[in-house]
């Protein structure tokens, strides 16, 4: 990939003396699902899958953006950035030049080429990887006094603002804060966030993709949040002001208030009422270096997706049952949003071919579609990368 950034930008720029190169990883979600709009846990991890600018200040204003994946270049005014009215990859990037000037951080023009083999639009958020890896390059280029914590929440502002994805903050904090052999505990209340060893042994995290589009992600995630905020105001009316999201109620409490929600509110409650206890069960058996436990609580958590947060589908659950047909296989699950994108196994080294070999004949078979599979550990978060 360097090479290609290198080689790429002395066709374009030529002299290559003065860039930077900038690195931020896409992520993928072990567990805590659709629990970070609910005030709870979540345990991404960066993954190895990477996208990479090389860039340069100008003297001038110009923000001159070569792209390596859609081989186009794209051109405009540090002074002048406004989204146009369809979306193109390098509002990635100006988003982020453009909430860093709205907070007061000043750039002048540079020259980029980008490039990256995170896969575009599977759920693994190649997005934040590219707006993390601006922020990144932009900082140092432009001397920028920022810490990595504000770089990320003003990533996922540019994100929620400028790109117009109301993502929450974990794909931007994965890709800052990963690093290797370790999980990120998220808090999504008060933001705080602990690296957790992921003790692995000889267990590869793997991932599949569906090729399922996500279309029906946006309504019904919609509709899921509006649910959560029904269950909320129940136990709110019940219990009074201790209750401000699902995660300051126990299950006893949700029991008290069955009669009074439906049953698909109630059942959303429970999914996320089990799965912030799922995740901290997770952390200490990574920590102690118990994958199957992990693996088990991989599967629960699955599950639970599925019968009562419904936001599984079957090809998913395809995915997720021939993975656990497998030897080697301690645990599978959805991972993202839900009604396609991508599961999460955990899968023993020694395995992994049969693995492959079955999970992919078996699912064209099913479906007619080609599942892809990348094989990763948990990764480092973004960096310049020396290169010179
Ligand atoms: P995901 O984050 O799940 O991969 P998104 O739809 O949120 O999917 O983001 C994908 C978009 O991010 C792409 O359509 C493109 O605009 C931008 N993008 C991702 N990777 C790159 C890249 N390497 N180069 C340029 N743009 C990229
Ligand atoms: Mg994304």
């Amino acid at each position: 990939m360097i090479q290609q950034l290198l080689d790429r930008w002395k066709e374009e720029f030529g002299e290559v003396w003065g860039a930077k190169l900038g690195r931020a990883p896409g992520r993928v979600n072990l567990i805590g699902e659709h629990t970070d709009y609910n005030d709870g846990f979540v345990l991404p991890c960066a993954i190895e899958p990477a996208v990479w600018i090389l860039a340069r200040a100008r003297e001038d204003t110009r923000i001159c953006l070569v792209s390596l994946n859609y081989n186009e270049r794209h051109e405009s005014d540090v002074n002048d950035l406004h989204r146009g009215t369809e979306l193109s990859w390098s509002d990635y990037l100006l988003g982020v030049v453009s909430v860093f000037q709205q907070e007061g951080y000043a750039s002048g023009g540079w020259d980029a080429v980008i490039g990256g083999d995170v896969p575009l639009g599977a759920g693994l958020s190649s997005s934040a990887a590219v707006e993390v890896a601006t922020g990144t390059v932009l900082r140092e280029m432009f001397q920028l006094p920022m810490e990595d914590r504000e770089m990320a929440l003003l990533c996922q502002r540019a994100e929620n603002m400028y790109v117009g994805v109301q993502c929450g903050v974990m794909d931007q904090f994965a890709s800052t804060f990963g690093k290797v052999d370790h999980a990120l505990l998220l808090d999504c209340r008060s933001l705080e966030i602990r690296q957790v060893p992921a003790h692995l042994k000889d267990t590869e995290i793997v991932i599949c993709d569906s090729k399922v589009q996500r279309n029906l992600s946006g309504s019904e995630y919609n509709i899921r949040r509006a649910q959560c905020r029904e269950g909320v105001h129940v136990l709110r009316e019940k219990f009074g002001e201790r209750i401000c999201a699902l995660r300051d109620a126990s299950l006893d409490d949700l029991e008290m208030c069955r009669e009074r929600m439906s049953d698909p509110v109630y059942r959303r409650c429970r999914h996320v009422m089990t799965e912030n206890p799922r995740v901290l069960e997770g952390v200490r058996s990574l920590e102690s270096g118990d994958p199957a436990k992990f693996g088990r609580l991989m599967l629960e958590s699955h599950r639970s997706l599925r019968d009562d947060y419904e936001v599984s589908c079957p090809e998913l659950d395809l995915l997720v049952d021939l993975a656990i047909e497998c030897r080697g296989v301690a645990g599978s699950r959805m991972t993202g949003a839900g009604f396609g994108g991508c599961t999460v196994s955990l899968v023993e080294r020694s395995c992994l071919d049969q693995f492959c070999a079955h999970v992919i004949s078996r699912y064209a078979r099913k479906t007619g579609r080609e599942p892809e599979i990348y094989v990763t550990r948990p990764g480092s978060g973004a960096a310049i990368v020396d290169v010179f």
